[in-house]
Parts: C-alpha cells; structure tokens; sequence
C-alpha cells in the first residue's frame, strides 16, 4: 500500500544473517555481470579517482539500492582508495517511511546521511493541481544534494541512472527538445561545482529490477507525492519496450551509437567545420596522377571493385 512502511522488506534485509545474505548462483551471476558493467563504466570514463569522496544519492527506489551495492562490492576490490556516502534526501511527503534507509544503512555500516528539507510542500504550493511535478521537485532536489556536496567535501556524486534512462533521455530530447542529447555518464554540473557520475550507464533496467527483487532490498514507494507519471516519458518507454519485443536488441544498439558519434555526418555547423572540408579535399588530378601511394591505392580498389562487380554480373 503506497504510503505504509515496507516492514517486511526491511525486516528481510535487516535481519538476514550473514549466510542468507549470500546471494544464489543466479543472484551471483547477476551480481557480477552488474560489477563488471559498473566497472567498466567507471574506467572509461574516469569516474573514479583514488582520494574521491563519492556521495551515493539514495532515494529508496530500486536503481539507488542497487548502485549503492555494487559500488559497495566495487569499493572492496579496487585498486584505489574512495569514500562512499549514502546521502538522502527527506522531502517530506506524507507517509514516506523515514525509518526505512537509515534502519537498512546501519545494518550496513554504511556512512550515511539524511538531509530533510520540505520539497514536498513547495511544489504542491507552486505547480497547479493536475500538472507534473516533477521538473521542479527535481530541481529542487538537485539543489539540495549539491549543496550538501559543496559543505561536505564530496568529489563525486553518483546517481542510479541506468541505460535505459540514458536512452529515454534522447528520444525525449529527440521528440520534444530537437537536440540530439542524452543524460551523460559522466558530467560537469552547469555551475562547474560538481562532478555526477552515472555508474550504472550501460547496465540494462530489466537487470536492475531483477536485482533488486533477489536482494530484496526495502524499497520505497516512489508515487508518495502523488504525481503523475510524466507522460511523454511513459510513451517513450512503451516505444522503447514494444521496439525491444520485435527487436531484441535494439536498445543496446541505440546505445551502442551514442558511443560512437560521427559528427561528419551529422549536420551541425558548432561542432564540426563543414567549410574546412574544401580545404581537405584531395584534387581529382592526384588521384589519377602517376605517382604517390594514394593515387597507386585507389586504382587497385577501382580495378578490384570492377572485378568484384564483373564477376557478380
Ligand atoms: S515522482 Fe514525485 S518525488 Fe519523484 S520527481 Fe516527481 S514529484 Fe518529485
């Protein structure tokens, strides 16, 4: 029931003993795949550096849980030394169960944090009844994490979103915004204060979900507030999965291409100097000259593509 404390969830994660906190073969194999993909992530991008203070932002839904498990389990392991703080952000919605982080952090012994800050009561006052909420709750959470981060020494701070965030993100920004933009893995805040790092950027959601139900972590309700579901989010992602169900796959293709941009062949001026390209032309008399390697390359690619097409013929 929204609103009620996930007592049992959090009697399950507080109270397991350390064998039944072992993980199952499945749970194991799912667990180290998540690492590895953490892992990679935060090599290549540089996420991590020895010495960083990594706030952990936390809102007790399942991508939060289980980024702060897998850095967790990363931490144990890696070649250099970090910090990890659990930091959430109380915004006062009716019901939220504020027992249930700090119960489960302390049966960690995780740092934590609890910062309480009445976002909840604001928005309500300020959006009008029906609209979204959301743009300005998170603005107003963004606020409130990066000035914990700037008192607090942190160097990094690390968000649970996942790569099929990352993905929505650009078709939103496709469809409504007319840029070619996703959410990045690794970003300066606009103030040039913070680093955010997404640790999670190339783990799929399907695999998150699945996580977090073998780790039973206690998870909170996300719809306390009572917003509505920002709808053209929704319909992206009901794009996204029926793609997927035809086509399995093709996330991780779209992906796949964020990875590899070719801004030539792209169209936009600010970033690649289409008028330079004049000046890299090769003279069509060189190509046909009878000398240097470019010229003797390119007529054996011609005679070997018109014996190509001579014997296809
Ligand atoms: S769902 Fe509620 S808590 Fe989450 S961003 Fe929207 S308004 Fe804020």
């Amino acid at each position: 029931m929204p609103g009620s404390p996930p007592s049992a969830a959090l009697r399950a994660a507080t109270e397991m003993s350390s064998a039944e906190r072992r993980p199952s073969r499945t749970l194991a194999r799912l667990q180290a795949r998540l690492r590895g993909s953490a892992g990679k992530a935060i090599e290549d991008f540089r996420m991590i550096s020895s010495g960083d203070r990594v706030m952990v932002c936390l809102s007790g839904g399942k991508d939060s849980y289980t980024l702060l498990d897998i850095l967790l389990s990363l931490k144990r392991s890696a070649p250099v030394a970090f910090e990890l703080l659990a930091v959430n952000l109380d915004q006062k919605q009716p019901g939220f169960p504020e027992h249930v982080l700090p119960q489960y952090l302390t049966s960690l012994g995780v740092p934590f944090h609890i910062i309480e800050q009445d976002t909840y009561s604001v928005v309500k006052r300020v959006i009008p009844e029906g609209r979204t909420l959301c743009g300005l709750c998170s603005r107003l959470r963004r606020g409130a994490l990066y000035r914990f981060a700037a008192e607090n020494g942190i160097t990094k701070i690390a968000l649970g979103h996942h790569r099929d965030d990352i993905v929505e993100t650009l078709f939103l920004n496709l469809f409504f915004g007319g840029r070619l933009k996703a959410m990045a893995p690794k970003l300066l805040s606009e103030d040039g204060r913070h680093i955010v790092i997404r640790p999670l950027a190339y783990v799929a959601e399907r695999d998150i979900a699945r996580y977090a139900r073998g780790r039973q972590f206690p998870i909170i309700p996300c719809k306390l507030c009572g917003s509505q579901d920002n709808m053209q989010r929704v319909a992206v992602k009901k794009m996204l999965a029926a793609w997927e169900r035809a086509h399995p796959g093709r996330t991780e293709s779209i992906f796949c291409a964020l990875r590899h941009v070719e801004l030539e062949h792209l169209a936009d001026t600010r970033r690649f100097d289409f008028a330079a390209l004049d000046e890299r032309r090769i003279p069509a008399q060189s190509l046909h000259g009878a000398s240097g390697p470019v010229t003797a390359m390119t007529l054996e690619e011609e005679d070997r593509l018109l014996e190509a097409a001579a014997a296809n013929s």
